[in-house]
């Protein structure tokens, strides 16, 4: 069975390191990450396809993590969604939890937390 993952982050370099640390988790033959620069794009592909699960950036411009998570609730649009944000903290975890997010990360993730929030979400 192939997962299909869409990373949100409008950082090349923190796509790379998410495609890299999610490559470690799983079978990378059994893996397709899409990725989406800004949460235009990402709304348009998460509208058309169901994905396994989306990594998703909260700090982006024009439209950032939140934004995002609102309108997919507003258009009643269902992905599991794990953010992952360089500033964790517990006002920003719980407000993304009542968005509809899956679960939260610290970036850059390690993966002992990833794989235990993945097996609580059913991806694994
Ligand atoms: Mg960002």
């Amino acid at each position: 069975m192939t997962i299909s993952i869409l990373c949100i982050d409008d950082s090349r370099v923190s796509r790379t390191f998410i495609k890299k640390g999610l490559k470690t988790i799983f079978n990378e033959n059994n893996l397709t990450i899409e990725e989406a620069s800004n949460a235009f794009d990402a709304l348009d592909m998460c509208q058309n396809k169901t994905y396994d699960f989306i990594t998703l950036d909260l700090t982006m411009p024009d439209m950032n993590g939140y934004e995002f998570l609102t309108t997919l609730k507003k258009k009643d649009i269902k992905q599991k969604i794990i953010v992952l944000t360089g500033d964790i903290q517990p006002l920003a975890k719980k407000t993304v939890m009542e968005l509809g997010a899956s679960g939260y990360l610290g970036k850059p993730f390690e993966n002992e937390p990833m794989i235990k929030l993945l097996k609580k979400i059913g991806i694994i």
